[in-house]
């Protein structure tokens, strides 16, 4: 493709995705294909000859489209929101147009530095203190891996990287509640903890991990012969968006020496509010945090921001250096290679830089605060109604509710009404809400978060909520 036809598809396309942001409201919010329907549509062999560009379009827009769930509806309130923004989309055209791989300072010393500095800016919005370094991993997920590979490798005296387990260190046990993430299973998992060596300890009636029971566990399995590692605590779980007692899990994992991640993949980005600290209390006393500004920040998917007080720490435990990997440069800088997984890195840190400066702390504040205002506005809404139930308190833009009629007609079974009740909302197309269990009960999430959802939007999800709901019953 010449300069001269990119341009002519390029000025096109970025019309395409300003019309597509100001209508995408008007598109069915969960795609409402069936399985296999966009597999028929997609050519089985790949095309000899090149195709024009008009063709591929058209087919996007008509074939593919029709295939895809949209994130950014403003009527999206299904597990948490991926949101966006338009200054983070031209960052991203930006990124895919320089297509620099930076995975160390000398591959591109801009990504670096600027990632080192953005990071600064972010772990002062969300008020961590300063003896904290930040890196853009790709996920949550990542980071969280990353931090139980850090755990195991600094209890373990680097002794399992180097000699892999043996019999004195194959009883390395992580600590989380019963409502963590998935994701530290899988990376306790992955880390070779065994998902034997995972203790899940019970919540309290707020869902937040029990500081005691933790404590009594960590004894017990001292008393086992166990090696007690490290602790992954919440704030902001997925379900229903509870918050662990981080002050008190830090002191009991100061007193038994072990490693504290602190998994805000979500409500992190609440903590750019000055009246949300809160909840964080005790947060500067973890050892690695994770936020995803790719959540709750407006900035496009994939950015997540882990922070860490022992860098050195992650590096010695991911580092490599072959030979073609040297670089003759001086020792101040630094190589994001080493602080996380994969080798490759994307120029995530430039969409979040975009972000921050256009729309400022007080911009993004701002919508953190409407979503959070338009959830209270939806508890009010159902603590006023009699046939709707809230069934966890609301945590910050996340309600837990159930449909729960006065006068039960045809159904018996709750449960099954509000699986039916979401089926039909979801199928409608008009919503997208997600679906939960809460001490056994089916219950559906109501989770806001779209950079654009205003009030006329939960609006509309409420009557229709009703009003099917009614229809059902
Ligand atoms: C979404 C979420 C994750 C996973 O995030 P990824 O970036 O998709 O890996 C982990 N923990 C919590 C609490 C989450 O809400």
């Amino acid at each position: 493709m010449d300069i001269d036809e990119f341009k002519k598809h390029g000025h096109r396309l970025v019309d395409w995705m300003a019309e597509y942001m100001g209508s995408v409201g008007k598109l069915p919010v969960r795609s409402q294909v069936k399985p296999g329907q966009i597999t028929d549509l997609l050519q089985e062999k790949p095309p000899k000859k090149g195709e024009s560009m008009d063709s591929i379009l058209e087919d996007f827009e008509t074939n593919i489209l029709p295939g895809v769930t949209h994130w950014q509806h403003p009527k999206f309130f299904a597990y948490f929101p991926a949101n966006s923004s338009p200054p983070s989309v031209l960052a991203e055209m930006l990124t895919a147009t320089l297509g620099a791989q930076c995975m160390m300072w000398q591959t591109s010393p801009a990504a670096t530095e600027m990632e080192t500095r953005i990071m600064e800016w972010l772990s002062e919005m969300i008020g961590l203190p300063n003896n904290f370094s930040g890196v853009i991993q790709d996920s949550a997920s990542s980071a969280t891996l990353c931090a139980l590979l850090t755990a195991r490798e600094k209890i373990t005296g680097w002794a399992v990287n180097k000699s892999g387990f043996n019999a004195e260190n194959s009883k390395l046990i992580v600590y989380t509640s019963e409502e963590a993430h998935s994701s530290t299973e899988k990376g306790a998992k992955i880390a070779g903890f065994g998902r034997d060596n995972i203790r899940f300890i019970r919540t309290d009636s707020q869902f937040g991990m029990c500081a005691d029971t933790l404590r009594a566990q960590i004894l017990s399995d001292l008393e086992q012969g166990a090696v007690p590692t490290c602790v992954v605590a919440s704030i902001g779980t997925t379900g229903v968006g509870a918050v662990d007692p981080i002050r008190k899990i830090a002191s009991v994992c100061e007193e038994f020496d072990l490693f504290l991640h602190v998994d805000a993949a979500w409500a992190g980005s609440a903590m750019i509010l000055p009246e949300q600290k809160a909840m964080a209390d005790g947060v500067e006393l973890a050892d690695s945090i994770v936020i995803n500004p790719h959540k709750w920040l407006l900035t496009n998917f994939d950015c997540s921001a882990h922070f860490v007080k022992d860098p050195e720490a992650l590096v010695r435990t991911l580092t490599i250096l072959p030979e073609y990997l040297k670089n003759n440069e001086s020792e101040n800088i630094i190589d994001y290679r080493d602080w996380s997984i994969p080798l490759g890195r994307r120029f995530r840190a430039l969409k979040l830089w975009f972000v921050i400066r256009y729309y400022g702390v007080e911009g993004l504040q701002e919508i953190i605060r409407k979503h959070i205002k338009l959830a209270s506005q939806v508890e009010e809404w159902i603590n006023r109604s009699s046939n709707f139930e809230l069934v966890t308190p609301r945590s910050l833009s996340l309600i837990n509710f159930r449909f729960l009629p006065e006068h039960n007609g045809k159904f018996l079974d709750i449960d099954e009404l509000n699986l039916k009740l979401l089926n039909e909302l979801n199928d409608s197309g008009s919503v997208y809400f997600t679906q939960n269990r809460v001490r056994g009960d089916f219950v559906i999430r109501w989770s806001i978060g779209q950079t654009n959802t205003e009030l006329r939007h939960v609006e509309d999800a409420w009557i229709q909520v009703q009003k099917i709901a009614s229809s059902l019953n």
